[in-house]
């Protein structure tokens, strides 16, 4: 199977309700394209990186603009059916059932994202090997640790062997041990997939995203490669005291489009 890409044009956003009917704009013309390989999605708290996922994994739906994953344009019935296939997603926050098995958990995730019941077990098998987790298989899920639970999370994810992988804050409350760990397994992942990862680290940035998207004022503000945004960053720059590099360039875009918006 091949790759799959994520395109968005051109989206507007925001969260309406009954006492709120024209919302307060979290998107404002964001556009963007996801690319095969692993992408970070980085900006400020509260930029609208959580909500531009569930727009992705089509838990929400723009007000303005076309999210295509794939050929498949998700505003329309058939093409969200024909995206979820593609899709995997794990939220930052994630309930799982305790006193399940790891294996009847993803088996039970395989076959919820419509794997015929006779090959659930087979594909909770392969998706727990992915994420180095098969030695879990038989364990209860109460048992487990944080960063073991995270890698369950994402071998639900992958049960039915999704095209694109998109996962919110995947390293965040894990110990760096389990987070170098968490790394290995999602770079691993991207060889053959497409990755789409938001974090607020740094870190995760350096060490596993070919691609970098900085959501700020609503858009995309910057998308391309680490050492592109990197490059942003002026050496002679005399207010650069701390930091790398990249941190010093995303700062100043930040602080470049904040003053615009
Ligand atoms: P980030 O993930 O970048 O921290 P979020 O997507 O969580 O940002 O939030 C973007 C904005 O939308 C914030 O102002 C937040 O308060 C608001 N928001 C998020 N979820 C909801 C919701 N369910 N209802 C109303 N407003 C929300």
């Amino acid at each position: 199977m091949g790759y799959v890409r994520i395109v968005v044009e051109n989206v507007d956003f925001s969260y309406r309700g009954l006492f709120r009917p024209r919302g307060k704009p979290v998107l404002r013309g964001a556009s963007w394209t996801v690319e095969p390989g692993v992408t970070g999605l980085m900006g400020p708290n509260g930029a609208g990186k959580t909500t531009l996922l569930s727009l992705l994994v089509t838990l929400a739906a723009p007000q303005h603009g076309r999210v295509l994953i794939g050929e498949h344009d998700v505003s329309r019935p058939a093409g969200r059916r024909e995206a979820r296939r593609l899709l995997g997603f794990v939220p930052q926050r994630f309930s799982l059932a305790g006193e399940l098995t790891v294996a009847d958990t993803v088996s039970y995730a395989a076959w919820v994202n419509g794997v015929p019941r006779r090959a659930c077990g087979g594909a909770a098998a392969g998706a727990l090997a992915l994420v180095d987790a098969a030695a879990l298989a038989a364990r209860k899920v109460r048992t487990l640790s944080g960063g073991e639970r995270q890698r369950v999370g994402i071998a639900a994810a992958l049960a039915h062997d999704p095209r694109i992988l998109v996962l919110d804050e995947p390293t965040v409350g894990l110990d760096p041990g389990q987070r170098l760990r968490a790394r290995e397994v999602i770079a691993r992942l991207g060889a053959s997939r497409t990755v789409l990862l938001s974090t607020h680290l740094v870190e995760d940035v350096a060490h596993l995203c070919e691609r970098v998207g900085v959501l700020a004022a609503g858009r995309i503000a910057f998308q391309g490669t680490f050492a592109e945004l990197e490059a942003l960053a002026e050496d002679s720059d005399p207010g650069r005291r701390y930091g790398s590099a990249f941190e010093h360039a995303y700062d100043r875009l930040i602080a470049r489009v904040g003053a615009t918006s």
